[in-house]
């Protein structure tokens, strides 16, 4: 067999045909073609099984196959070989609808010339070529376009869909049957979505119109779950430039938006902390500076005019001396109590507490301290029977509510401090008529340094507040207030009684004297920091 010779199988039961055929491919030359003549179909299928044909000459009647029945048996069994059907004057019918059918070409037999044959037969290998090409490569791209990670849709210039991939059918959450033919703002995963039929009309029509449009959305995907996507829909233009088809993407980027919001909260989360380090040096320097510079004068005027001083005047100075040293280290003591509860290192360690005899020898020792111009009123409802609470972390929550209460009604007056011992739940209340609250500060006083607009001269640092909270929340408590500017403020604290830590339940179990509770408490912590 020539190498560069054409494979023809020729399938043809009338030897006659055949013959007259095989002549007429002779004359054009015999080393330009190989030809295998079989009779009947079954053999000319076990023949395409064993070896490759550059095409063949299907005569349609065959003794043991007939008309397109016989077509449709070869291309299934060798879709590759092209096909050029022989027939006959009267059955030309059947070859035009075995070419609609993937034939390449029909020869009438009687009317065959030579040029004919010849050209027939390389026209339709070639066309056979390049159908195969096609296919292959609309195999690929189909492949493509099933395969994707990227959810694709296919939809008309009017919004209908015409096809989706794999993967917008998962994200979606249809099925190709349900959802071909409706138009794309009926699937029901825009139901929830940010998006709603009008816009999405909007966007298809201007997509239509050959705009590309790219938007992120939010939706109800696949089992419910509410995704983030990046929407585009992009017209296909055939090579006259005119839309065929929309191509709508959906790409699901719900990961990228939580990484994108957790990267944007932390980067917050070290702003504030940023700027909470400058405004606490700020404030620590500022608040240091002030009885710092008392001491400084107190001492050089001691030291300047010691002789010309009168004890009364001296022991002035030395009083302003003390108190000074007083703020400074009850600010030292703020800042480290501080410290630990920003660091998550304040304990709840509860004992049984005298609570009525707690609260009254704490006011005594405000009102002492007081400057006089100050009543304070305590009252105690309820049963006096001993409670179980942090007293560390009470003594600091009511110290600051009543240092406050004092210290913001510079005019003075009376501050009236409530505290009933109700069920489980203990509530203290300090009420002032001091210089209130303004509406705008209100939310922000309990975040750390926040000092209303109104505090003028008045000193503090926007610490104690932050601290009080943490202190009551260690009791799984509340803390609430209600305040008037000019009018006075209101702060209320309500904490729990029945917020046991294993230690209070074991202080519950061995018994009710009060001293021994107490002591045994203490032995525990003290066990437990070591
Ligand atoms: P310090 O840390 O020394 O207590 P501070 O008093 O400024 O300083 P907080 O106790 O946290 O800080 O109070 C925060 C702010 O709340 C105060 O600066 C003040 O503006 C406002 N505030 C608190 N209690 C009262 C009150 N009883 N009357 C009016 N304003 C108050
Ligand atoms: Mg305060």
């Amino acid at each position: 067999m020539n190498k560069a010779s054409i494979n023809i199988l020729l399938v043809e039961d009338n030897p006659s045909d055949a013959k007259l055929l095989q002549q007429t491919l002779w004359h054009l030359g015999k080393e330009k073609w190989h030809v295998v003549h079989l009779e009947r179909l079954s053999d000319a299928l076990s023949a395409c099984s064993k070896r490759v044909f550059d095409i063949v000459l299907l005569d349609l009647s065959l003794p043991d196959s007939q008309g397109l029945k016989t077509l449709a048996k070869f291309s299934t069994a060798a879709p590759n070989v092209p096909i050029v059907v022989l027939t006959g004057f009267d059955d030309e019918d059947i070859a035009l609808q075995a070419v609609a059918n993937s034939v390449q070409d029909y020869l009438v037999k009687g009317q065959i010339t030579p040029k004919l044959l010849e050209h027939v037969i390389r026209y339709a290998i070639e066309r056979g070529q390049i159908l195969n090409q096609l296919q292959e490569c609309q195999h690929r791209l189909r492949g493509v376009f099933k395969q994707t990670p990227q959810s694709i849709v296919l939809v008309t210039c009017s919004g209908m869909i015409v096809e989706m991939n794999q993967s917008a059918l998962n994200l979606w959450g249809t099925q190709q049957q349900d959802c071909v033919g409706k138009p794309l703002w009926e699937l029901e995963s825009w139901n929830l979505s940010s998006a709603n039929p009008g816009w999405l009309k909007s966007i298809i029509a201007k997509a239509a119109d050959g705009e590309s449009l790219r938007h992120e959305l939010h939706l109800r995907g696949a089992n419910d779950a509410m995704l983030w996507i990046d929407f585009s829909v992009r017209p296909l233009k055939d090579e006259t430039g005119k839309v065929v088809l929309l191509i709508v993407e959906a790409w699901d980027i719900s990961e990228q938006k939580r990484a994108e919001a957790e990267m944007i909260k932390a980067w917050q989360q070290e702003r504030e902390l940023n700027e909470m380090k400058s405004s606490f040096v700020s404030m620590v320097s500022h608040e240091f500076r002030n009885p710092m510079s008392v001491i400084r004068t107190a001492i050089e005027l001691l030291e300047s005019y010691n002789h010309q001083l009168s004890d009364p005047q001296r022991s002035k100075y030395f009083g302003k001396i003390q108190t000074a040293i007083r703020q400074m280290q009850q600010l030292l003591d703020e800042v480290l109590f501080w410290g630990k509860s920003d660091a998550g290192k304040l304990q709840y360690e509860p004992t049984l507490l005298d609570l009525q005899n707690f609260c009254s020898e704490l006011t005594q020792n405000l009102q002492l301290s007081a400057n006089g111009k100050h009543q304070i009123i305590f009252r105690f409802q309820g049963k006096p029977t001993p409670v179980l609470v942090d007293e560390n972390l009470l003594r600091y929550i009511l110290t600051n509510l009543l240092s406050n209460a004092i210290k913001y009604s510079p005019q003075g007056g009376v501050i009236q401090f409530d505290v009933i011992c109700q069920d489980d739940t203990l509530t203290f209340q300090i009420q002032d008529s001091g210089i209130g609250i303004p509406i705008k500060d209100q939310q922000l006083l309990f975040e750390t340094f926040h000092r209303a607009s109104n505090v003028g001269s008045i000193p503090g640092t926007g610490l104690g507040l932050s601290i009080v909270k943490k202190c009551v929340e260690l009791h799984q408590g509340q803390i609430c207030l209600e305040s008037q500017v000019g009018v006075g403020t209101t702060f209320t604290v309500k904490l729990s009684l029945n917020h046991q830590s294993p230690q209070s339940l074991e202080l519950i179990e061995s018994g009710s004297d009060l001293q021994s509770l107490n002591h045994k408490s203490h032995r525990l912590s003290a066990g437990k920091n070591a």
